[in-house]
């Protein structure tokens, strides 16, 4: 056993060795930072910060959907800023030293939202008891009004953060702030700012344009990289000019695969997807494995582009397929910098990186 341990350990330093791809992590907690640092992880590659608006923070997430005025707004987001330092100030902490890079918040609208159907039963029975609250109406009415039909292509990343004012402004004060302090401890905090589901270069000029005031306000100590998600279509075939705007890339393969195939995500597990498996006419799922004459192409694209107005613009990859062994490869081949997976994969991915490496010489 220990003997089979010892040589497996062997082998990844090996693959670290020869490996050109750099490892990291998807992570979200100051707990799987550490989780992922043990098992090898360079930094963190995606920071999900839509999580840390649920549990015990719906109310003031509630607040910021029934603001009527900017005073409103503020109040909410003056509520959620201390706590998302400390989010911040956490998980910097655990990768100190190391790259993290936070992408600002990205939730499709359903999973932020209170139920739309809980709450018109709520709402339907205390009407009828002729007890319906000013509060549940007011935010039924705003739930109503933000409800999508497809949430997963509605109104996500950086539309959100362009849509509610000061919501984007809010986390890089938080994330400037926690790199401030974490300085002033003597610690070494390192991150990076990710905008997501860019679409249209406008959309990141104004997002960078907010982001960089913020920061200089702050005036955190160093510089802090803005960059962004290449997940859409036409944020690959666009990739030259937006990489005049962007210090990194990142592909999001997840959004990438459900926008180029039109395939849902949500619905991916459901019965048309497994019985077009079951047909062979995939014989793996696109959200696993990239696939290469499509997605992979348009990553390709991507990456020509980006690197055509930014030679050494970096690049990485954090959708699921940062950790699947043939899609590392392909990152490998077309010259990406880094793959970020979850934990649990990173001594996989770091094996696979040497091997695309041998396999390339
Ligand atoms: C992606 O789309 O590939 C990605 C990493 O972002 P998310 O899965 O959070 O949409
Ligand atoms: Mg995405």
């Amino acid at each position: 056993g220990d003997e089979l341990v010892a040589s497996v350990h062997r082998l990844i330093r090996y693959a670290d060795d020869v490996r050109r791809l750099g490892v990291r992590t998807n992570a979200d907690t100051a707990d799987d930072a550490a989780r992922a640092r043990r098992f090898g992880a360079e930094g963190i590659g995606l920071c999900r910060t839509e999580h840390m608006f649920l549990g015990q923070r719906r109310e003031s997430v509630e607040r910021l959907i029934l603001a009527a005025d900017d005073a409103d707004r503020d109040a909410a987001l003056a509520e959620l800023e201390p706590l998302q330092r400390d989010d911040f100030l956490e998980l910097l902490d655990a990768m100190d030293g190391l790259p993290v890079t936070i992408r600002l918040i990205d939730p499709p609208l359903h999973e932020f939202l209170p139920s739309m159907e809980e709450l018109a039963v709520k709402v339907a029975v205390a009407r009828e008891r002729g007890s319906a609250s000013h509060h549940d109406e007011k935010l039924l009415a705003a739930v109503e009004r933000l409800h999508e039909q497809n949430p997963m292509l509605g109104l996500r990343g950086v539309r959100l953060g362009l849509v509610i004012p000061g919501l984007f402004a809010m986390q890089v004060r938080a994330i400037a702030t926690a790199a401030l302090e974490l300085r002033r401890r003597g610690r070494d905090p390192r991150p990076e700012i990710m905008i997501p589901l860019v679409g249209a270069v406008q959309e990141l000029h104004l997002v960078r344009d907010e982001v960089e005031r913020v920061l200089a306000e702050v005036d955190a100590g160093a510089e802090i990289p803005i960059g962004t998600m290449i997940e859409l279509p036409r944020a690959a075939v666009i990739a030259d000019q937006i990489a005049e705007a962007a210090d990194f890339f990142s592909f999001g393969t997840n959004d990438l695969t459900q926008t180029t195939w039109g395939f849902s995500r949500d619905d991916v597990e459901g019965a048309f997807f497994s019985r077009y498996l079951e047909k062979g006419i995939f014989a793996v799922s696109p959200f696993e494995s990239i696939d290469r004459e499509g997605v992979g192409a348009l990553v390709r694209t991507g990456v020509d582009r980006g690197r055509a107005t930014k030679p050494g613009l970096k690049l990485g990859v954090c959708g699921e397929h940062g950790g699947d062994p043939d899609s590392i490869h392909f990152f490998h081949e077309v010259g990406l910098d880094y793959v970020s997976c979850s934990p649990f994969r990173i001594p996989v991915a770091r094996l696979e990186a040497g091997r695309a490496a041998l396999l390339d010489e």
